[in-house]
């Protein structure tokens, strides 16, 4: 399945806990003030790749923690990734998702496709960036109204509960 492509980092550090594949996203509605990647946001730009390139590259390499998806916007495109995220769990990778959605703004959209996105998360840094809450010393989110949610106890809850590092 093709999905549209900021770009990627196959060894991260940064996106997420350990040492991450990062993919991002093309495209995002959301123009905060001060976003870091302000070329990912159109719709139409970015350049395409296949699912299966990206699956056989991160099944490549063996010392892999996780999976990132960020953007862009990551629930812009629920259906490739879905696909990514279900060949990721069969490697015993956990699964990281940035969105400036929150986690109740995913749940509240009723859409089929995005919740089902969201399940397959192990943890969302949800919500825009902030400039006004913008800060250094955040682990792994940029202002500090993003919160690292907790996916499987939060769907368990039913309300959002923070990742502990
Ligand atoms: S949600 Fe992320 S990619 Fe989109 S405008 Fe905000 S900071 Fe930039």
């Amino acid at each position: 399945m093709n999905i549209r492509m900021f770009g990627y980092s196959p060894e991260s550090i940064v996106d997420g806990k350990g040492f991450r594949f990062s993919i991002f996203v093309q495209g995002c509605l959301m123009d905060c003030p001060d976003c870091h990647n302000p070329e990912s946001h159109d719709l139409n730009g970015g350049y395409f790749m296949d699912t299966e390139a990206l699956i056989k590259e991160i099944s490549e390499n063996p010392l892999l923690d996780g999976v990132t998806f960020s953007g862009g916007e990551p629930f812009l495109q629920p259906e490739p990734l879905i696909e990514i995220a279900e060949a990721v769990k069969k490697m015993n990778l956990n699964i990281w998702i940035y969105s400036g959605y929150t986690f109740e703004d995913i749940l509240a959209s009723g859409d089929e496709a995005k919740i089902n996105l969201l399940r397959q998360a192990d943890v969302l840094v949800d919500g825009p960036f902030k400039k006004d809450e913008r800060s250094l010393e955040l682990k792994f989110k940029g202002s500090r109204n993003q919160r690292l949610v907790d996916v499987k106890k939060s769907l368990d809850a039913g309300e959002a509960i923070l990742f502990e590092l």
